[in-house]
């Protein structure tokens, strides 16, 4: 999968996105010899024990001093050395006074508690590399040599399309025989967590007209699109057809796995169409299992694909063969168990679900303390 074009973009606001450029540093960080210490700056010399006060240097401080033999200046932690200083002591190794300091000499070492100039990186040098995810930890790097505007893949724009006429919104009074819609803030709360704000999120009745006017629309303007419902094989199930007069074409149709088998997944010019099966744990596995994925590839993540670990599982699990199975799990203590209640209308185990296993599809019995696959939600 290719990534979506690249941005130039404010530091702070790349947080997320991965970087579509190495970056290299415009400046030696530090950029002076500083010391690590509150203390005293002096020359080292292995011949003293006792150095005379001649100046202080706050951080920040542009004041010149030099020091000559036996001379130390009183320096607190970040501010520049002073003229032929290379080791500083810390202020509760020294007694002083009279404008003297004295310390144990075996104590001290030459070039002891100064930051050299250019420690961290010398300018010029490559400071992160391409397909870095922007995190604070890589902000503050790239803050400290100065950047402030970086180079970084865009996130998709996200368009979401929750199809059923027999859905209500909350904060409605439920009517009979209607339902509430919970893919919708499920979807939203699931691209929050990915980093991206989704653009719009429209309801659509099961009406082919209504629905082919919202899909054309919101493929003009997104990257990605999710619609929930009506990819089945059901007489109101139109997401398909119109789909396909819309003019997208089908990557794949229908998956051998439980919850999700009607997935969808389609292609326009670029854009990439997901319908997911509007049961809501179905949405819920293929949310983690193929939008993630697809969300870290078009945002440049070189690792796209989600990780997973084997574990023992924590109890047996009986399976029909055929499938690949994707259930609902929590990891807890290097152990993971597999939750009761995986019908794919039940949303009761995502109360301490945090993770899904998934079983092969030609696996049919777990016992106890068998290794399985499990991807952290
Ligand atoms: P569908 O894929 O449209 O056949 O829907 C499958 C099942 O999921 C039906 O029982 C729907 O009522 C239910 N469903 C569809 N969309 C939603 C939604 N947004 N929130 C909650 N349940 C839904
Ligand atoms: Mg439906």
């Amino acid at each position: 999968m290719r990534p979506l074009s690249s941005e130039n973009c404010l530091l702070i606001e790349a947080v997320g996105k991965f970087l579509a450029q190495d970056v290299y540093a415009e400046i030696d960080v530090p950029s002076f010899d500083n010391s690590a210490m509150d203390g005293y700056a002096f020359c080292y010399d292995a011949s003293l024990k006792s150095y005379k006060i001649v100046g202080s240097i706050a951080a920040g401080s542009h004041l010149k001093i030099a020091l000559n033999k036996g001379e130390t200046a009183q320096i607190f932690t970040g501010a520049p050395l002073p003229e032929h200083a290379d080791t500083v002591i810390a202020v509760e190794q020294v007694s002083a006074s009279g404008g003297v300091i004295q310390f144990d000499p075996d104590v001290v070492f030459k070039g002891m508690h100064v930051r050299n100039k250019a420690s961290q990186n010398s300018k010029g040098d490559c400071i992160a590399k391409k397909g870095t995810r922007v995190g604070h930890g890589l902000i503050a790097l790239l803050a400290s040599c100065g950047i402030k505007h970086i180079e970084v893949y865009r996130q998709p724009v996200v368009d979401c399309i929750i199809t059923g006429s027999e859905l209500q919104d909350l904060g409605s009074t439920l009517s009979d025989d209607n339902i509430y819609n919970s893919n919708g803030p499920a979807i939203h709360a699931f691209l929050l967590q990915c980093g991206i704000k989704i653009q719009n999120t429209l309801a659509a009745k099961d009406e082919k007209k209504i629905l082919r006017d919202i899909l054309d629309n919101s493929l003009q303007k997104s990257d990605l699109l999710i619609i929930t419902g009506g990819v089945s094989a059901g007489a109101y199930d139109f997401v398909p057809e119109v789909l396909e007069e819309i003019g997208v074409i089908k990557l794949f149709h229908k998956v051998k796995q439980k919850p999700g088998k009607p997935i969808y997944c389609g292609i326009k010019e670029h854009r990439w169409i997901f319908g997911l099966p509007g049961n809501p744990a179905s949405v819920l596995a293929c949310l983690n299992q193929y939008i993630k994925p697809c969300i870290s590839g078009l945002s440049g993540d070189p690792h796209m694909f989600n990780k997973y670990v084997f574990l023992p599982a924590k109890n047996s699990w009986k399976k029909k063969s055929g499938l690949s199975h994707i259930l609902k799990a929590k990891i807890e203590e290097n152990q993971v168990a597999i939750l009761e209640g995986q019908e794919s209308f039940n949303l009761l185990p995502f109360n301490q679900c945090n993770a899904f296993v998934v079983l092969e599809e030609d696996v049919d019995i777990v016992e106890k303390g068998d290794l399985v696959k499990a991807y952290f939600e």
